[in-house]
């Protein structure tokens, strides 16, 4: 038998020196425990509950069984970020070059992280547009950062007169995100040009958060930060195959960025991960040649899903905002409870049994009169319904 020692106290000091005093456990985990816990189908955190095609499965063990399981290069294997450089060129007309321009990270989170250590110094100013993903103030406060919250309008447009009153002599970067998580919005062309406008005159670095590119609806076209000649030289490019491919725990994704900025992007990356699991990068690479349906036909795919859950949503007392792109749905919950927006989520969880995300958890300070929650709907046709039941009794 053992006997369990007690641990040793943790000196106070210890908790003080905290790197990220005002952080706690991510809202997605947060939520995701609460829904098992009570047995409430999760429109929260988001994730699809289905698979990926089994060819991408077949890529992946061939992969490992061709002998694909040491280290890759630094940047990646090359095949992907060749297949890349292609798709990027045929979608937005630009021609990154696979050997120096285009990393292939763990997930867009690192990759995101990665390029705010590269390029921000203690005290530099980062313009963060909110709601805005929550990872983005953590990485801007590890590097020493200092975030310039600009809200998008009430409306969740940008505001392009409020952003330009906060571009100034400290700007260092600016983080965009279309199509958004959380609101669904997508910027337009025009926005990107404007963008490229404002920071025409400065030499202010565009972080792209662009890893719902391939889910914009209505036939709508994602406007990538390399395709806006104003914008392509100066961006980090993110994106992340676990969108795209219904593979988010495989955790790879990748950054497009001009040589100078990826070089920087490298001397980081090589000490954060060095490099991504080898096998998956392999499959990727065959995938994204054989398999180009997959992207061009997502937008409708999701799109179809999107309306099931709109046309269900329309018959509650959830008033529905618009969603332009991602596979998220928010709504307005303002005719059915006054309860704060992580009170209210809470409620939904544990009462009706359906998980939802609150929109204050991306925000820096609560909007204390907003109502909105949101809904992740990349689910089995079976999930949406059953979950469209179970609100229909609000
Ligand atoms: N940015 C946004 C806007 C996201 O919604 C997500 C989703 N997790 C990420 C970045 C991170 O992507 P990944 O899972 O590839 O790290
Ligand atoms: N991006 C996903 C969302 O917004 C969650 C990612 C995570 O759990 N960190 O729901």
């Amino acid at each position: 038998m053992t006997s369990s020692i007690p641990a040793p106290p943790i000196p106070h000091s210890l908790s003080r020196r905290s790197r990220l005093p005002q952080v706690g456990t991510t809202i997605f985990t947060v939520m995701s425990a609460l829904a098992q816990q009570c047995g409430a189908i999760n429109l929260g955190q988001g994730f699809p509950d289905f698979e990926p095609d089994g060819a991408l499965l077949d890529a992946v063990t061939r992969a490992l069984h061709a002998g694909h399981n040491q280290y890759p290069p630094m940047a990646g294997v090359p095949a992907l970020r060749e297949a890349l450089a292609d798709k990027i060129e045929s979608l937005h007309g630009r021609r990154y070059d696979p050997g120096d321009e285009i990393t292939i990270t763990a997930g867009a989170t690192q990759a995101l992280l990665t390029a705010i250590l590269a390029v921000v110094h203690p005290g530099d100013e980062v313009i963060v547009l909110t709601p805005a993903y929550d990872s983005y103030l953590p990485a801007i406060e590890l590097a020493g950062g200092v975030a310039r919250c600009v809200a998008l309008d009430a409306q969740f447009q940008p505001d392009f007169d409020a952003i330009a009153s906060a571009l100034g002599p400290r700007t260092r970067a600016i983080l965009v995100n279309s199509p958004h998580n959380p609101s669904g919005r997508v910027w337009s062309a025009a926005d990107m040009r404007r963008l490229g406008e404002l920071l025409a005159p400065t030499d202010v670095v565009l972080i792209s958060d662009e890893v719902y590119e391939h889910m914009v609806f209505d036939t709508r076209d994602h406007c990538s930060a390399a395709r806006e000649p104003l914008l392509a030289a100066r961006s980090f490019v993110v994106s992340s195959f676990g969108k795209t491919y219904h593979a988010t725990g495989w955790k790879v994704g990748m950054v497009a960025a001009a040589r100078e900025l990826s070089a920087e992007f490298r001397k980081v990356h090589q000490f954060n991960v060095f490099t991504v699991n080898t096998p998956m990068q392999w499959a990727l690479a065959e995938y994204l040649r054989t398999h180009q349906r997959a992207y061009l036909d997502l937008p409708g795919f999701y799109q179809a899903r999107r309306d099931r859950f709109r046309a269900g949503l329309a018959g509650t007392r959830l008033r529905l905002l618009p969603c332009e792109g991602t596979y998220f749905q928010c709504v307005d919950y303002a005719a059915v409870s006054d309860l704060p927006e992580a009170d209210f989520c809470t409620w939904l969880t544990r009462e009706i049994g359906v998980a939802a995300i609150p929109l204050s958890a991306f925000e820096p300070t609560p909007q204390e009169a907003r109502r909105v929650a949101r809904f992740c709907f990349a689910k089995r046709e079976q999930t949406l319904d059953a979950a469209l039941q179970r609100l229909s009794a609000l």
